[in-house]
């Protein structure tokens, strides 16, 4: 098989174990941003044997190598996705259901440099999401309060 050195990303198979590719092949398939624990969870369900210490640990070696895009959640929580873009983006993510939408990061761009180069830094990195609730979900979320009202009538 021939190997592939002029990739732009480093690949995922230095220490190409069993538990990593299980992690590897789990993160391809998922749509949403997901926890190292619904990771592991899932994981659980298919069988693939993986400690939970593991999954945390392929994650965050992954995250190093920029193979994965990480979110830092407010809770302190980090999720992770693997992306179908290699270029730099920006996340649009469902608060509830956690549909990410890969978005341009348009004037954050220009933004961070600008702000970066006023204060004398070198810019390495910036970080910039944008949270919301989707369509399907706001129509969800106004069913349910609908409902919670009609009940809350009939109650009194
Ligand atoms: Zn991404
Ligand atoms: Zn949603
Ligand atoms: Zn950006």
């Amino acid at each position: 098989m021939p190997l592939s050195v002029s990739s732009s990303k480093p690949k995922v198979g230095v220490r190409n174990t069993r538990q990593r590719t299980a992690v590897v092949d789990l993160l391809s398939e998922l749509d949403n941003f997901a926890s190292a624990k619904e990771i592991h969870r899932e994981l659980e369900e298919r069988d693939a044997r993986v400690g939970l210490t593991t999954v945390y640990r392929t994650l965050q070696s992954l995250a190093e190598i920029d193979a994965v895009d990480v979110l830092h959640m407010a809770s302190g929580e980090s999720l992770y996705r693997a992306c179908h873009t290699d270029d730099h983006h920006h996340h649009l993510v469902c608060t509830e259901c956690g549909r990410t939408e890969e978005i341009d990061g348009g004037p954050v761009e220009k933004w961070a440099k600008d702000v970066a180069k006023s204060h004398g830094f070198r810019l390495t990195g910036h970080d910039a999401e944008i949270f919301g609730v989707c369509q399907d979900c706001a129509a969800h979320q106004a069913r349910a309060e609908a409902q919670a009202k009609n009940r809350g009538a009939a109650a009194k």
